[in-house]
């Protein structure tokens, strides 16, 4: 790791923090948008159960999804016309966004790379039949118009901070994409969940081998959005201050994160999804090595298993006292 990543001891303040986390609740994927050439099966709604503190209405969460793979190009091109390449696998589609604030998405996402790849130790090796060589980022011009056209443009629902539409890796032609906005809250130009969501790209094609249905087949929950939030802190430097309040309150033990499913509400989901891996990653980087072995590929019930009776509840203890440290 070139340096700590996260700064959570810090002032564990609840509800004013959370309105400007990411995160909140899971969507239901549509998978009947006319516009849509394929359309994959709908992700289980999960019907956020309430966060133990008061969510946002208009801000969180980025969510991970079945994906369409091709939407109708000339509905894009008349809503996102702005069309600028980062490099030959990175892109980006928007309302309105300035030659700078292109320029500054590109280079906070390109130097995310290596930083996952570290936390990870990938070795830079996309899992097999995985051909999400690029990636589409589309940027709506704020959170209204994301509610307004992202829906019916890509089969999303929008009740969240973005989405991550990983369509069917192994497809030729599949795109991936994600679905954001600007951060109109922000003062600088800010595009909501934009490091979570990238992290769920590298996850995908780095880590998790098939499809989103494949993924959580087995409760991988805590990985998937608790490496999103521990990438995306850690990589912007910035403290998660929703998490730090969760650890005073030594809610859960680690063993049980494990069993984490999209029924659970976003503290248990985000936060502490985020604790569990911070305290794995750099606490025992062997277990997430194995687990990261059998995800790679697609050994989820060895990966289940591991996590179950080889790991248990041998950390429990020394994860209660270190979320008080
Ligand atoms: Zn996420």
């Amino acid at each position: 790791m070139p340096h700590v990543p996260v700064h959570r001891r810090l002032i564990p303040l609840a509800v004013s923090v959370l309105a400007t986390c990411a995160v909140t609740a899971f969507v239901v994927v549509p998978a009947s948008a006319s516009t849509l050439q394929n359309t994959t099966v709908p992700r289980p709604a999960a019907a956020p159960q309430g966060p133990s503190v008061a969510a946002p209405t208009d801000a969180p969460a980025a969510v991970r999804s079945s994906a369409p793979a091709k939407v109708a190009s000339q509905a894009v091109n008349a809503t996102l016309p702005v069309d600028h390449a980062c490099s030959s696998t990175l892109r980006i589609r928007a309302q309105r966004m300035s030659s700078q604030q292109l320029s500054s998405v590109c280079t906070s996402l390109a130097g995310q790379t290596a930083f996952f790849h570290n936390v990870v130790k990938s070795n830079n090796q996309p899992v097999s039949g995985d051909n999400n060589t690029s990636l589409e980022v589309v940027v709506f011009d704020s959170s209204s118009e994301y509610r307004r056209l992202a829906g019916s443009l890509y089969g999303i629902s929008t009740n969240n901070g973005g989405t991550y539409l990983e369509g069917n890796p192994s497809a030729p032609g599949n795109q991936a994409r994600f679905v954001a906005y600007r951060d109109e809250t922000r003062s600088a130009f800010t595009v909501k969940n934009l490091n979570h969501e990238y992290t769920h790209y590298l996850d995908g094609r780095f880590n998790m081998y098939g499809d989103w249905n494949a993924n959580i087949s087995t409760p991988t929950l805590w990985w998937i959005e608790g490496l999103a939030e521990y990438v995306s802190y850690g990589y912007l430097r910035q403290p998660n201050t929703w998490a730090a309040g969760e650890a005073l309150r030594q809610t859960y033990a680690l063993s049980t994160l494990f069993d984490t499913t999209q029924q659970h509400d976003q503290d248990r989901v985000y936060a502490w999804g985020y604790l569990a891996v911070y305290y794995l990653v750099e606490n025992s980087p062997a277990d997430v090595a194995k687990i990261l072995g059998h995800y790679r590929t697609g050994s989820w019930q060895a990966a289940r298993t591991y996590i179950k009776q080889n790991i248990g509840t041998r950390y429990d203890a020394d994860f209660r006292r270190w979320l008080l440290t």
